[in-house]
């Protein structure tokens, strides 16, 4: 019997008969984009041209537009899908899911005539991530080795609100990480009522006014960092924390108190790196222990680990076969 759900080598994750995930192949008529993240948008511009309709929640689109400009999807036959609404195409039926990772989200849930419910979760993390049940998974494996655990998840928040506000005292903080991780700091420092301006380069500005739309909350005190007020701020060394994305860490702040926020750690929630350098375990994916516990309330025949993307499909495959007794495989094949 055919695989009911496979990932090929251009890291589309192809589930039923007309859907893929995450990246184009030529076969299937539906392209679904899961979230904004780049890694995700694989092949969309030739999905955009080819397919008959391209799939995305309406904050992911919200995010595209700022991200790639606004006549970017207009290229395509796009459609908005909002959680738990079902599209039906031919004799199957599609639907997404929320997923706690970054805004808009979604996992992914095809039932075929058959019945058979073939799932993929896409970058997730627990707890806030409803599982859904399903008879073939399909799932990421960014943290999939045994000793990618971090046992002290549940303090990184407060660690992370305690750090700022004691850097504060003694002037700005650079805060730097992905789209979507920024403005989840900016809401755990709003709701921890860190009152400082935030200052936002543009891009990142236009990325939190969509968050802003979709429900995330960051008080009133954004910045951009190239009005008068913020730069004399930062001049000055008063309090307020400066948002950057990953890559400018190298061009700015370099005196000032840093913080980079990055799943990447696993030895204690938050390490100094440097003479005012730090880096704290804030992770928008699942830890090993998140992945297993995963598959294990999903209840399965069968898993799928995405072995094209970052991570360690074969060491979590391996895993799943034997502390669970799963069959499991990753997909593409290893060359
Ligand atoms: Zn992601």
């Amino acid at each position: 019997m055919p695989l009911k759900a496979s990932v090929t080598r251009n890291g589309a994750v192809l589930l039923g008969k007309y859907v893929a995930c995450d990246g184009f192949d030529e076969t299937r008529p539906l392209r679904i984009v899961t979230h904004a993240h780049a890694d995700h948008l694989t092949g969309l511009r030739r999905s955009l041209k080819d397919c008959r309709i391209v799939i995305m929640t309406p904050a992911t689109k919200g995010l595209i537009d700022v991200l790639k400009g606004p006549s970017y999807l207009t290229a395509g036959n796009v459609k908005t899908l909002e959680y738990g609404t079902t599209l039906v195409y031919k004799d199957e039926r599609i639907s997404l899911h929320y997923v706690d990772h970054i805004l808009g989200s979604a996992q992914v849930l095809v039932k075929d005539a058959d019945g058979t419910r073939i799932l993929y979760t896409s970058d997730f993390r627990l707890p806030r991530t409803p599982i859904i049940e399903a008879d073939v998974l399909v799932m990421e494996a960014t943290y999939g080795n045994p000793y990618r655990a971090r046992p002290f998840k549940k303090r990184v928040e407060s660690t992370l609100v305690s750090l700022v506000e004691e850097c504060l005292i003694r002037g700005p903080v650079y805060l730097f990480g992905y789209h979507g991780k920024l403005q989840e700091v900016m809401q755990i420092l709003h709701h921890a009522e860190v009152d400082v301006p935030f200052i936002v380069p543009e891009r990142v500005f236009h990325v939190s006014k969509v968050c802003e739309r979709h429900g995330m909350q960051f008080g009133d005190s954004l910045l951009l960092s190239n009005e008068e007020k913020a730069r004399s701020m930062l001049q000055h060394g008063d309090p307020c924390v400066a948002f950057y994305h990953m890559n400018s860490r190298r061009r700015v702040g370099q005196k000032a108190f840093r913080i980079v926020v990055s799943g990447w750690e696993f030895s204690s929630p938050c390490k100094q790196v440097g003479e005012k350098e730090f880096r704290v375990a804030l992770s928008d994916h699942s830890d090993f222990d998140g992945l297993l516990g995963y598959v294990e309330r999903c209840k399965p025949r069968m898993v799928v680990t995405d072995n094209h993307r970052h991570g360690d499909a074969e060491a979590l495959a391996r895993e799943i076969r034997s502390r669970l007794g799963i069959l499991a495989k990753s997909l593409p094949a290893s060359k």
